[in-house]
C-alpha cells in the first residue's frame, strides 16, 4: 500500500513526486512510468528554454509559475551543477505592423513583474547581428537548459529520499473509491492513498480510466525542428523570437542556442492524428478516432483554418518553412538547415473548439489530474509540484 502513486515520468511527475517527499519524508511513494526510461516525451522534445513569463495572461498560473518557476530552476540548476546558461532572449518586430503587438507584450512584461527592455533596431542588432528587426524587446531572465538533465537530477533526489520510480509501467486501470485508488499496470496491481495524473499527451484518459469526465481533449500539436549547420552558428547568438501571432496559442518558429552548443529552429505547430505524433505520417486509428468525434476538433479547424493551412504547407514544404524564417533570419538558407527530432505538445481542447490556455489541474476525491501542462511547463515544473503538494495537503487535511 503506497501513499502517493504518481502515474507519469515526465519533468511534472519527477518534480511532483521529489516535492511530496520532500513535505511528508518517509512517505511510501512511486512513479510508474509506461516507457523504459523517464522524460521521453514532451520533456525530452523541447526547446530546453527557461522562459521568463512575458507572454501568458497576467494573474494565471501559467504567468505566475512561469515567473517562479524561472526562478526555482534556476536555483535547481547551480544547487545540483546541471548545466544551464541565462544568456536572455530577444523578441523582434519584423515589420511596422507587428510593433503594436510587441508594444502589448512589452506592457505584459511590466503587468507580470518581469525585467524587460525596449531594445532600437541599433540595440538588437548589438545583441543580435544577423537578424532582421524594427524594434524588439530584450528578456535578461531567459535561459537555456536541458530538461532531461533537469528530470534525472530530480529522479535521483526521489531515489535518495525513498521513493520509487518504475518503468514499463504503462497504467491500463484505476478504481477510485471512498478510502482507496487501485491501479493496473500491465504488470502489477498497485494501491495507493492518493493518486497524482501527470501523463502529458494522455492525461485527459487517465482522468477518464479513474472515473473524471474532464470535458477536454487532449490533442497533440507536433512540434518540428530543423538544426542550423555548425558552420552557420554564429548567425544565432542566443535566442531569437518572432512577435507570435495573437489569434494562435503558439510562441512562433524562433532560434534557440541549445545548451548542447547546437542551434535549433522550430518548432512550427501541426496537428497529429496520433497521440505521439512524431512522424509526419505517424497514425493511430483510435486516437484519431477519438479526436475527429470530439465536436471541438471541428470548431477548432474552424477557427484557425489559415494559420493550420499555413503551418501544414510550412511543415510539408522546407522552401516554404525557410521563406518564413527569412523574414526573421535573412542569411539562413535552406541548405543550412537538416531535420532534427520533433516535439509534441499536449494541449486541452475544449468541446467548444477552444483551446485551454493556462494550465488545467483537476481534483478528484483521492487523485490530482493535470489535464493541461503544456509550455512553459518545463520551465514551471518546480512550482506545479508545489502547487500539487500544497492542494494533496489541505485535502488530507480536511479528510
Ligand atoms: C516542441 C516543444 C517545445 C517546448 N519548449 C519548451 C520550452 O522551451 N520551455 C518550457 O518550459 N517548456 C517547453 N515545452 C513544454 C514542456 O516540454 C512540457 O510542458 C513539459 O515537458 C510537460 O511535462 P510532463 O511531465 O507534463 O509531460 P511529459 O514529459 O510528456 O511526461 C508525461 C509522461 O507520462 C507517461 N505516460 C503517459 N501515459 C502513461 C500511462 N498510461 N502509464 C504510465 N505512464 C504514462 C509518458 O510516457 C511520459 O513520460 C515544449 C514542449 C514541446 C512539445
Amino acid at each position: 500500500m503506497y501513499d502517493f502513486l504518481l502515474v507519469g515520468g515526465g519533468i511534472v511527475g519527477l518534480s511532483v513526486g521529489m516535492t511530496l517527499l520532500e513535505k511528508h519524508p518517509g512517505a511510501k511513494l512511486a512513479i510508474l512510468e509506461k516507457e523504459a526510461g523517464l522524460a521521453q516525451h514532451q520533456t525530452g522534445h523541447n526547446s530546453g528554454v527557461i522562459h521568463s513569463g512575458i507572454y501568458y495572461k497576467p494573474g494565471s498560473y501559467k504567468a505566475r509559475f512561469a515567473k517562479a518557476g524561472n526562478g526555482s530552476m534556476r536555483s535547481f540548476c547551480e544547487i545540483h551543477n546541471i548545466p544551464h546558461d541565462i544568456c536572455g532572449k530577444v523578441i523582434v518586430a519584423t515589420n511596422e505592423k507587428e510593433i503594436p503587438e510587441l508594444a502589448k507584450l512589452y506592457e505584459r512584461a511590466f503587468q507580470n513583474g518581469l525585467d524587460a527592455k525596449w531594445l532600437s533596431r541599433e540595440e538588437l542588432l548589438e545583441k543580435e547581428p544577423y537578424v532582421n528587426g524594427l524594434k524588439g524587446i530584450y528578456l535578461p531572465s531567459t535561459g537555456i537548459v536541458d530538461y532531461q538533465a533537469v528530470s534525472h537530477k530530480m529522479a535521483e533526489i526521489i531515489r535518495d529520499r525513498g521513493g520509487e520510480i518504475v518503468t514499463n509501467a504503462d497504467v491500463c486501470a484505476i478504481d477510485e473509491r471512498t478510502e482507496i485508488v487501485t491501479i493496473e499496470t500491465s504488470t502489477k496491481s498497485y494501491s495507493a492513498n492518493f493518486l497524482v495524473n501527470c501523463a502529458g499527451l494522455y492525461s485527459d484518459r487517465i482522468a477518464r480510466l479513474a472515473g473524471y469526465h474532464v470535458d477536454v481533449k487532449i490533442f497533440p500539436f507536433r512540434g518540428e525542428y530543423y538544426a542550423l549547420k555548425q558552420e552557420k552558428h554564429h548567425l544565432v547568438q542566443n535566442l531569437i523570437y518572432p512577435v507570435p501571432n495573437p489569434n494562435f496559442p503558439f510562441l512562433g518558429v524562433h532560434a534557440t542556442r541549445m545548451i548542447n552548443g547546437e542551434v535549433e529552429v522550430g518548432p512550427n505547430a501541426v496537428p497529429g492524428f496520433k497521440r505521439e505524433a512524431y512522424s509526419k505520417t505517424a497514425f493511430d486509428w483510435k486516437d484519431f478516432y477519438e479526436i475527429i468525434s470530439f465536436p471541438g476538433f471541428w470548431k477548432l479547424g474552424l477557427t484557425y483554418t489559415k494559420e493550420g493551412m499555413d503551418e501544414m504547407s510550412r511543415s510539408i514544404s522546407k522552401k516554404r518553412f525557410v521563406e518564413n524564417l527569412q523574414q526573421l533570419l535573412p542569411s539562413i538558407e535552406e541548405e543550412d538547415l537538416i531535420s532534427a527530432p520533433a516535439g509534441v505538445r499536449a494541449q486541452a481542447l475544449q468541446r467548444d473548439g477552444s483551446l485551454i490556455d493556462d494550465f488545467f489541474i483537476v481534483n478528484g476525491r483521492r487523485s490530482i489530474h493535470v489535464c493541461n501542462a503544456p509550455s512553459p511547463a518545463a520551465t514551471a515544473s518546480l512550482e506545479i509540484g508545489k502547487e500539487i503538494t500544497r492542494r494533496i495537503a489541505t485535502r488530507v487535511a480536511t479528510d
